[in-house]
C-alpha cells in the first residue's frame, strides 16, 4: 500500500489542486491544434516542452521523442516513478497534448484562451484532454515533492497526434520505441472516470473498459465510360450511390457486449429503468446526452462521409469511389464484414484504409477496486460503472503491447452538465472543482495502485 497522508502530505495535495487550474489553463493557452495535416500541426513541441519543464522542476528525468518519417516537432514525454516494488509491473498513465481545432468566431471566449470564469476553465482541450493531463501533471509533481514513493512504478506519458490516429504519437511510439512502455501491464487514460447523475443526486462513474473498433472502408465501383447524352446500363455513379444508401440506411443487428451489458444493468439497480431487448433504443434514449455514446455501442455501425466522381458535367465516369466511416463492437469484425458484403453486393469493391481494432477487458481485479475506493473517498455514495466508448483513444495502441487499458480521468460533474457535448464541442470547458476533485482522486489512486 501506498503511504499514508500525513498533516504536511495534506497541505502540497491542496497545492495541487491549486496547480491543477494553472496547469490546465496554461496547457489550453498552448494552442496544439491537430488538423490531421502534417503540414498545418501546431504547438504539440511547445505543449510538450511546457510539460517536460512541469516535470524536470520538481526532479524528474524526462525523455522527450519526436516521431521519425521527416516529421518535425511531434513531441512526446516520458517520465517514470520508481515504485517500492520493483517486481511488479508498472502502470501507465498517458494522456495527448493535440487538440482538434477550433472556430473562435462560434466561441464566446477565445478557445485557447484558457479563461477561468465562472468556476470553469474554458478552451480547446479543457475536457479532451488538457484536464487529464493537468491533473496527471499535478499529481506527479506532487509525489515527487513529497518524496512520496507509490507501491510500483508509475510512467507518464504525454503524446501527439492522438487525434489523428496517434501515427507520430502512440502507434508510432509502439511501433518503433516500445522499451519506452517497458514492464507496463496496465494503463489509465482518457475517456472515463467522469460522473453522471443518476437519481436523487446518485452520481454513477463510468469507467471505460471497452471501445469500438474503427475501420474506414473506401468503396469504389468501376463502370463503362461515356458520353452522358447517350443511354447506359453501366454508369458507375448510379450504382455506387445505391450501394452507399443501402449501406447508409442498414441497421446492423443489436449485440451485447459484456461491458454494455453491465453497464445497462448498473442503470437498471441505480434508477430502476428497465432496457427490455425489444425497444432498448428506446430506453437508451432516455439516458440524456449519454445515449449518443451509449446508443453507438449497442450495434456496428457504417456511416457514408465522402463521396468522389467524375469531372464533367457530360462524361459518364468510369469508376465512382466513397470512403465509410464503420464502427465494430468487440468480436464481430467477421461477422460485420460478411454482412457488409452482402449489403453491397458482388460489384463493389471494398478496401480498408484505417482498421484499429475494438478492445475489451474486464471490469474487476486490484486496480477496479483502487479506481473504485479512490472515487468513493471523495463522493461517498458514489457508484462506479463500466462502459464502452463508441469512440477510439490512444488505448488501441497500447492494446497491442499487451496493457490492459482503462479509461479513467475522473471528474465530479454538475448534473445539469452535458459533458459529452464538450468533446470537440464549442464553449469547451471544465469546472474547476471539477479538476480538483480529480486531482485528489488521482493522488489517492496513484498512491495505492
Ligand atoms: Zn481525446
Amino acid at each position: 500500500m501506498g503511504n499514508d497522508v500525513d498533516g504536511t502530505a495534506k497541505d502540497t495535495l491542496r497545492q495541487a489542486e491549486e496547480e491543477v487550474i494553472t496547469l490546465a489553463s496554461e496547457l489550453i493557452r498552448i494552442d496544439s491544434t491537430n488538423t490531421g495535416d502534417p503540414d498545418t500541426v501546431v504547438g504539440e513541441r511547445a505543449a510538450a516542452e511546457y510539460v517536460a519543464a512541469q516535470l524536470a522542476d520538481v526532479g524528474y528525468d524526462t525523455t522527450y521523442v519526436e516521431s521519425g518519417n521527416g516529421m518535425k516537432g511531434r513531441g512526446n514525454v516520458f517520465a517514470r516513478l520508481e515504485g517500492a516494488d520493483p517486481s511488479r509491473p508498472a502502470l501507465l498513465v498517458h494522456g495527448h497534448l493535440d487538440v482538434v481545432p477550433a472556430d473562435a468566431s462560434e466561441w464566446s471566449v477565445h478557445p485557447f484562451s484558457g479563461a477561468v470564469q465562472d468556476d470553469y476553465v474554458w478552451g480547446r482541450g479543457a475536457v479532451d484532454m488538457k484536464d487529464m493531463v493537468a491533473m496527471t501533471l499535478a499529481t506527479a509533481r506532487r509525489l515527487k515533492r513529497d518524496g512520496i514513493v507509490p507501491p510500483r512504478d508509475i510512467v507518464f506519458a504525454f503524446l501527439a497526434d492522438e487525434e489523428a490516429g496517434g501515427m507520430h504519437g502512440a502507434q508510432w511510439l509502439v511501433d518503433n520505441r516500445p522499451e519506452l512502455f517497458d514492464g507496463c501491464t496496465e494503463a489509465i487514460g482518457e475517456v472515463g472516470g467522469f460522473s453522471i447523475t443518476v437519481k436523487d443526486g446518485v452520481r454513477a462513474y463510468l469507467i471505460e473498459t471497452a471501445e469500438k473498433g474503427i475501420a474506414w472502408m473506401r468503396l469504389r465501383v468501376r463502370g463503362r465510360a461515356g458520353h452522358g447524352s447517350m443511354l447506359t446500363d453501366d454508369n458507375s455513379v448510379t450504382r455506387l450511390s445505391e450501394a452507399v444508401a443501402r449501406l447508409g440506411r442498414h441497421r446492423f443487428p443489436l449485440v451485447m457486449t459484456d461491458s454494455v451489458r453491465e453497464f445497462l444493468a448498473a442503470i437498471t439497480e441505480l434508477t430502476g429503468l428497465e432496457f427490455p431487448e425489444d425497444d432498448i433504443d428506446g430506453a437508451v434514449a432516455k439516458l440524456g446526452g449519454l445515449a449518443r455514446i451509449i446508443g453507438a455501442t449497442l450495434r456496428d455501425t457504417a456511416n457514408p462521409t465522402m463521396l468522389n466522381a467524375g469531372y464533367k458535367a457530360n462524361v459518364i465516369p468510369s469508376s465512382a469511389e466513397a470512403v465509410v466511416d464503420c464502427r465494430i463492437l468487440p468480436g464481430r469484425q467477421p461477422a460485420f464484414e460478411r454482412e457488409l458484403d452482402e449489403i453491397l453486393g458482388p460489384d463493389v469493391e471494398r478496401e480498408w484504409i484505417a482498421n484499429l481494432p475494438a478492445l475489451e477487458t474486464s471490469f474487476d481485479g486490484p486496480l477496479v477496486d483502487t479506481m473504485s475506493a479512490s472515487i468513493m473517498a471523495e463522493d461517498p455514495g458514489a457508484k462506479v460503472v463500466p462502459y464502452m466508448l463508441s469512440g477510439g483513444t490512444d488505448a488501441k495502441a497500447f492494446d497491442r503491447l499487451g496493457i490492459r487499458c482503462f479509461g479513467f480521468a475522473p471528474l465530479k460533474l454538475p448534473a445539469d452538465l452535458d459533458f459529452s457535448a464538450l468533446f470537440h464541442g464549442v464553449d469547451e470547458r471544465v469546472p474547476v472543482e471539477a479538476l480538483q476533485f480529480g486531482t485528489r482522486v488521482l493522488d489517492r489512486f496513484l498512491r495505492h495502485s
